[in-house]
């Protein structure tokens, strides 16, 4: 099974000791171990439940500049980089940004070698076809596919294995300790690859940025990525990106659950509909713009409102317009009843509901276009399809913060080697996905340059790290 003996407590030996369970490790291990070298790879999460989020992925942005495998048309460096420029606003390494880019092509075949499987975009609001492939099976058989890989390429794994410290001496690896099921193991390596992800399952950690507030928010993806690796690398004086408070969060149904929940629990009707607290007062326009380029500030605004609670509420016209979650939305036949489901003051939602309606104005409505079809006077005006709510029956969710990953990491060299404050780029220390996507992604977000971060620098981490070994 690729899986180490890992239960007496004696300290373990190897070339390259690789920390996390997702893609970004996964594609370290892979390449290092086709260096030739030894490599162990520490997996937080029991066997069952590994592969980080990257198990929740659907696809991943790649440069062509002609037709290739299952992307259409051509995507070329420079309109990439613009893409990620306009998302980032210019908080991106230049370099860094550019070697992702460029490598994002050859990863694409790298990836289909090493066992991933393509499919087509299905097309709908993001029309990803020319920059984004898709795994065929999405995320978990992309790591399903890479744990085969590696075990068959002589890797060896540990589930249920936290990393909690690691021993470093001037910017220089020395060893790691490793919980495993109760029993502290001390490992040996030439080399570390940290691939452990963000810290966005420590609600602690992001209470420290977001105060109180943070206990509500539900984590999108899974609850091993404490940041336990960032905190050890930040003990030791290595160079961070970013800000703590920074963290990618959309709105998603409030029934979900508070780890894992996935892409399904995400609700893309709020431009449709109108959005409440808990006193059923509007706060924000829910048709600034469309809704690819505004979901993601949806979580913050909800986090923001009192207990982090937001209702969206949409009639009949709206049902068809938008891709339901995994949650079927309440129902009722009058403003009042509905109110009442969702726990909501009935008397105040309907005179909330009463003023928005009066106060739109006589463009059509056109859920294709910023069809200016918006209230006029409100304190919070809606902008675009502003239609009336009035035909039962209705229809309301709660709303969450759903946080799906944090920014702040470790600054890297484009060899993904750590770089520490007083001794520089580290030459045994290595870091690559989510743990460093900062370096590149300083903020916003870009649709599938998650993956192209963690595919590209894991595949330079495991070579790098591999290099120099005798
Ligand atoms: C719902 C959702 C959908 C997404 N969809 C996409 C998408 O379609 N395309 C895209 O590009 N990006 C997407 N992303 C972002 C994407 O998931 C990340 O960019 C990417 O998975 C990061 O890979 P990673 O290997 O760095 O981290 P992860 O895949 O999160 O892996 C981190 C690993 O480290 C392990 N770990 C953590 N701490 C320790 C420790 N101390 N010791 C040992 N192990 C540890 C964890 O158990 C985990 O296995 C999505 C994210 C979410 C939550």
């Amino acid at each position: 099974m690729g899986l180490r003996d890992f239960k007496t407590g004696d300290p373990l030996y190897t070339d390259i000791l690789v920390i996390g369970g997702g893609n970004a490790a996964l594609c370290a291990a892979i390449s290092a171990s086709d260096e030739g070298k030894s490599v162990l790879l520490i997996e937080h999460a029991p066997e069952s439940l590994r592969g980080g989020n990257s198990q929740h992925t659907r696809n991943f942005r790649c440069m062509h500049e002609a037709p290739k495998g299952i992307l259409a048309g051509a995507y070329s460096e420079e309109e990439y980089y613009e893409d990620l420029m306009r998302v980032t606003k210019g908080k991106t390494d230049v370099d860094l940004a550019r070697k992702t880019i460029r490598e994002s092509f050859s990863a694409y075949d790298w990836m289909a070698e090493n066992g991933v499987r393509f499919q087509p975009s299905l097309g709908g609001t993001l029309s990803l076809s020319k920059t984004n492939a898709f795994f065929l099976g999405g995320g978990r058989a992309l790591v399903n596919a890479y744990y085969n890989t590696a075990e068959s390429k002589g890797v060896q794994f540990v589930f249920d294995a936290q990393a909690v410290r690691l021993n470093i001496e001037k910017g220089e690896f020395g060893s790691a300790i490793v919980l495993c099921k109760g029993i502290r193991h001390e490992v040996f390596a030439s080399r570390v690859v940290v691939a452990s992800g963000g810290f966005e399952s420590n609600t602690d950690w992001l209470e420290e940025a977001w105060g109180p507030s943070a206990k509500n928010f539900l984590i999108r993806g899974t609850q091993f990525n404490q940041g336990l690796m960032l905190k050890e690398l930040m003990r030791h004086r290595a160079v961070i990106v970013g800000e703590p408070d920074q963290c990618h969060a959309v709105a998603i149904d409030g029934r979900a659950p508070k780890y894992d929940g996935g892409i399904v629990t995400r609700l893309d009707c709020v431009s449709f509909g109108i959005v409440v607290d808990r006193h059923s007062q509007r706060f924000y326009d829910e048709g600034e713009d469309f809704w690819p380029k505004r979901y993601a500030i949806w979580g913050r605004l909800i986090a923001r409102q009192p207990n982090q609670v937001g209702y969206v509420i949409i009639d009949s016209k709206a049902i068809g317009d938008f891709m339901p979650s995994v949650f079927p939305p309440l129902v009722a036949d009058s403003v009042e009843e509905l109110a009442t489901t969702l726990g909501l003051e009935p008397a105040s939602l309907k005179q909330t509901l009463d003023a928005y309606n009066a106060a739109i104005g006589d463009a059509p409505f056109d859920k294709d276009r910023l069809d200016g079809c918006r209230t006029h006077g409100l304190a919070v005006d809606k902008t675009n399809w502003a239609r009336p709510i009035d035909t039962p029956p209705y229809y309301g969710y709660t709303l969450a913060p759903g946080i799906t990953f944090t920014y702040m990491g470790v600054k890297v060299t484009d060899r993904a080697q750590v770089i520490f404050e007083e001794s520089g780029p580290s030459n045994t220390i290595f870091a690559a996905g989510e743990i460093m996507a900062g370096n590149i992604l300083g903020q916003g977000y870009l649709a599938g340059i998650g993956m192209a971060i963690g595919t590209v620098f894991g595949i330079t981490a495991g070579r790098e790290a591999a290099h120099g070994i005798d």
